[in-house]
């Protein structure tokens, strides 16, 4: 309680604004300076060097050694400039969070001094260090791909994300290298190899559509990705007394206080000083390393926020969010503050998600789920919108594995989040505009109701769909209860997890949307028959049939009601309760031929991750078990046991002077005091033993079935009798 105290009672240390001159910077100004930007690097390298570079990056040609020792040298002398004395390959095991192992530029050189030879230090960074590096791979999640006697993985710099410096403590400051993690055999071990793979599979399907409908000139289609991020921010003092919220990120036990949500006074609320001089520092750090930050407010729950920044192509999105979250919990800990990124830390408040705001953007800057830009878009924004739905439409349950974890599964169980059904959400307009199509006629309800002439490949034709452009943002109605829902120019997949990287769920949305990008193509080019172009009578023809063939995902009505449910099975949706069966769809052939046949994840690749996350998921309601098992046994029971001994005291000297204990007060607290420690104590027993038994399976997978029928539901009713 004195820490707690203590650490309430601290004042805030906030970092001081940057100052340019005698006035406050821009954050304009300070955007992006530890970041070493390829401007940076231009000014730095020889011409030809850079230009091979740039040539390198469009994917034009392979890094030779020469350009990587001189970006090398480049960025090294930048980085010491900056107060780096170390570098770091910087990459994404399958463990949700990031890794690092800090080298210093510290090289020994032998000189000959005097006719004898001398050691003396030097600072070197080489375009071989730059490249490549080599941490043990065992040690790292990877589903038996390998043993600990074939241990050698690599991490190669990923040249698509910008290098950077992050300051610690005591002006220390460390360059960051961006990179993959491969195993010896080149398979993928982390989240970023498959991520940049869905990444060109999204890109080649795309193009190859957009060339067929008369976009020569497209050349690169990029998934946009931005990740709003939401947490719980709570005092270090109070938080350090508790070991479940420190162990396990939530709490097991514990009623909900007289005072919470219930009055919808914090969303969006003032931000509490402390918290407010804890976001802005973290910002501060975000702006300097180049994460464009937007947005930050109040959430649903008391001590809730969320961050969300500006949207970027989906990799850099993605390093950025763990930058984001890394950085915050490192500037909350100067503020005697805790961060919590767990899905649902306290039982009956809202959880926490990570809403991806995902779309499709070309190299010539169009959104490709714009509905609205010009007229002429609008058969391309059909096309791309059933391809998006279809994607959702096959591999929903795919879609389901990625978001599932053992902490979101409390999220997605409790009436906040979107169920363990997947579907889609495209608002009132845009429903009425498909149906429209699919019955062919016009399109009802628009208050504009002149016929939109649509051009493609030099024909103009009337396209019966009225007023789709007037279809603006904030026309689409929204709808919290779909884990996929339209929300403008975007899809935006709530069902993420708060705590998760957002790396996996990207990847296979990705390569869905890819395969059904394919498919219509293919399908749009058998109806184009042997004509040059397709014309829009053809389009409209496909458009159809996926709209037909998608049907079933489209809901736009209340997805947490058990109306839903029930009409969810009579469409023949899966309705995913739990990790262990969601993960299993990872290995079903549909899914598996899904990412096996664009090249974004082998067969190995695939049966190692369901490894990985099966184990992964079995330790975590272990640890959870174990967590519960030592507060029921230290804690709650001894302290039941005590308050049961404090009132037979009572009673004892209350018949000691004749008094009649029947009916007494303490009597009556007594009996339900009574009633509760034995059943506390039997559900206790319990759990011990699923612990034992748990230990005693030697099967990973057969621990994960385990811990969901059984530890799971063991541990609530462990909880439910405690709190009572
Ligand atoms: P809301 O809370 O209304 O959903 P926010 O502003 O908090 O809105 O977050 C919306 C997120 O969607 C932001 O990160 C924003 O950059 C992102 N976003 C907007 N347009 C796109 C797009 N075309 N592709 C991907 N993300 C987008
Ligand atoms: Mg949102």
């Amino acid at each position: 309680i004195n820490t707690a105290l203590e650490s309430v009672n601290r004042p805030n240390r906030v970092a001081d604004w940057p100052k340019t001159g005698d006035k406050n910077a821009y954050i304009s100004d300070i955007y992006g300076s530890n970041v070493f930007t390829l401007k940076k690097l231009q000014t730095t390298l020889p011409k030809s060097v850079y230009a091979r570079f740039i040539e390198q990056l469009k994917g034009h040609k392979p890094l030779d050694r020469p350009t990587a020792d001189a970006i090398a040298h480049a960025v090294r002398v930048w980085a010491m400039d900056n107060g780096a004395t170390h570098f770091t390959h910087w990459f994404q095991p399958q463990t949700g969070t990031t890794a690092e192992k800090h080298d210093s530029f510290l090289t020994l050189k032998t000189v000959i001094h005097n006719g004898i030879e001398e050691v003396t230090a030097i600072d070197a960074f080489s375009g071989s260090q730059l490249l490549q590096s080599e941490p043990d791979a065992s040690s790292f999640p990877n589903g038996g791909i390998r043993s600990t006697f074939e241990a050698r993985g690599y991490t190669i710099w990923d040249t698509s994300s910008p290098m950077f410096i992050r300051n610690g403590p005591h002006g220390t400051a460390v360059l960051y290298v961006p990179s993959v993690f491969i195993s010896y055999n080149g398979d993928a071990l982390d989240e970023k190899t498959i991520l940049l793979r869905s990444a060109d599979c999204l890109s080649t399907a795309a193009v190859r559509l957009l060339n067929l409908i008369g976009d020569k000139e497209t050349k690169r289609v990029t998934a946009t990705l931005g990740t709003e991020q939401e947490f719980f921010l709570i005092d270090r003092g109070i938080y350090n007394m508790r070991p479940d919220l420190k162990i396990c990120g939530r709490t097991l036990l514990g009623n909900v206080p007289p005072k919470h949500q219930q009055l919808d006074d914090h969303y969006f609320g003032q931000i509490p000083s402390r918290v407010l001089a804890t976001l802005s520092e973290t910002e501060l750090e975000l702006y300097k390393l180049g994460v464009p930050v937007k947005t930050r407010h109040n959430e649903v729950a008391p001590n809730q926020f969320e961050m969300a920044p500006i949207f970027e192509s989906d990799s850099v999105a993605v390093d950025h969010n763990l930058i984001l979250m890394e950085t915050l919990h490192q500037v909350a800990h100067r503020h005697k503050l805790k961060v919590l990124y767990h899905e649902k830390p306290f039982k009956g408040v809202n959880g926490s998600g990570k809403h991806c705001n995902w779309s499709m953007q070309t190299d010539t800057g169009d959104n490709l789920l714009e509905p609205t830009v010009k007229p002429e878009s609008n058969l391309r924004f059909l096309l791309f919108l059933v391809a998006t739905l279809e994607a959702v439409h096959k591999h929903g349950g795919l879609l389901r594995a990625s978001i599932a974890s053992a902490s979101n599964e409390h999220r997605l169980g409790a009436n906040e989040a979107p169920p363990g059904i997947v579907s889609a959400f495209l608002g009132e307009h845009l429903t009425e505009v498909l149906n429209a199509i699919e019955e062919s006629r016009e399109v009802k309800n628009f208050s504009q109701s002149h016929l939109q002439t649509v051009k493609l490949g030099g024909t103009v034709l009337d396209l019966k769909v009225n007023a789709l452009p007037q279809i603006a943002r904030d026309l689409t109605d929204r709808n919290r209860t779909s884990p996929f829902a339209f929300t403008g120019n975007k899809f935006e997949f709530r069902a993420v997890g708060s705590k998760s990287s957002p790396s996996f769920p990207t990847v296979l949305l990705n390569a869905a949307v890819a395969e059904a990008i394919n498919a219509v193509t293919d399908a749009l080019i058998k109806q184009k028959g042997s004509k040059a172009e397709p014309s829009q009578e053809d389009v409209l023809v496909v458009v159809k049939q996926f709209i037909k063939s998608s049907k079933n995902i489209r809901f736009e009505g209340n997805g947490y009601s058990d109306e839903w449910v029930v009409e969810a099975e009579k469409r023949g949706l899966p309705n995913i309760k739990s990790c262990p069966v969601a993960f299993r769809r990872l290995i079903d052939p549909v899914h598996m031929k899904l990412l096996t046949s664009l090249g974004i994840m082998t067969e190995t690749e695939i049966k190692s991750r369901f490894h990985i996350v099966m184990e992964k998921y079995a330790k975590d309601i272990i640890i959870e078990a174990n967590s519960l098992k030592s507060m029921i046994l230290t804690g709650v029971l001894p302290a039941a046991y005590k308050f049961r001994k404090e009132l037979l005291d009572s009673l004892v000297a209350q018949k000691s002077i004749g008094l009649a204990t029947e009916g007494s007060p303490e009597k009556a607290v007594l009996d339900k005091v009574l009633d509760i420690t034995t059943k506390l104590q039997a559900a206790s027993d319990k759990l011990v033993a699923s612990i034992d038994k748990i230990n005693s399976i030697e099967d990973e997978i057969a621990q994960a079935e385990y811990a969901n029928t059984d530890i799971v539901g063991i541990m609530e009713q462990v909880r439910t009798i405690a709190d009572s």
